[in-house]
């Protein structure tokens, strides 16, 4: 696979003068085009220019961690082996935007986000993550019938170790 280029090289910027107060960015091809209004300060507009160069970065890191590894695939796989195939998984993604948690499950729309800094870690941990996460399909709270689940997993205390160990303060939702 051919990785994108996650840089912007150029920005181009196009005063409006008709323009009253939106700004907008589009990204082709390594160069991201503003258009602002007319009057806008340019620190102002230097501030937006690189919360917007942010947010592409951030899409970019999302979309390659979701094409370069198969997470559906990886929670199916879990599912089948400590769940007797049985949780309903309607979604499971990499997303950049949880920076206080590894991961995080919608009960009720069976949906789970799994934070792109998991990536960069070793596979059983990785995993933890995904058996936690799919465990509260069936509990959504951090309840004793919880936490029993979760030991099916026998590297799950070792993992939440290593989590705690590696970034203090982030916990699993
Ligand atoms: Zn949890």
């Amino acid at each position: 696979m051919v990785s994108q280029n996650l840089e912007i090289e150029r920005v181009e910027i196009i005063k409006n003068l008709r323009r009253r107060r939106t700004i907008s960015a589009k990204v082709v091809g390594g160069v991201m085009r503003v258009s602002a209004p007319g009057n806008i300060s340019q620190e102002k507009l230097s501030g937006i220019i690189n919360k917007f160069k942010q947010r592409f970065k951030n899409k970019k890191v999302k979309q390659e961690l979701n094409q370069n590894e198969d997470l559906p695939a990886q929670a199916e796989k879990l599912n089948q082996r400590y769940f007797s195939g049985k949780l309903n998984i309607v979604s499971i993604e990499y997303v950049t935007s949880q920076n206080g948690r590894f991961g995080c499950c919608n009960y009720k729309n069976k949906t789970i986000r799994i934070s792109h800094r998991l990536a960069q870690m070793p596979g059983w941990v990785k995993d933890y993550v995904i058996v936690h996460e799919l465990a509260h399909l069936i509990e959504p709270n951090h309840s004793k019938s919880f936490w029993d689940i979760v030991s099916r997993y026998k590297l799950a205390e070792r993992a939440k170790g290593f989590l705690i160990a590696t970034q203090q303060g982030v916990l699993l939702d």
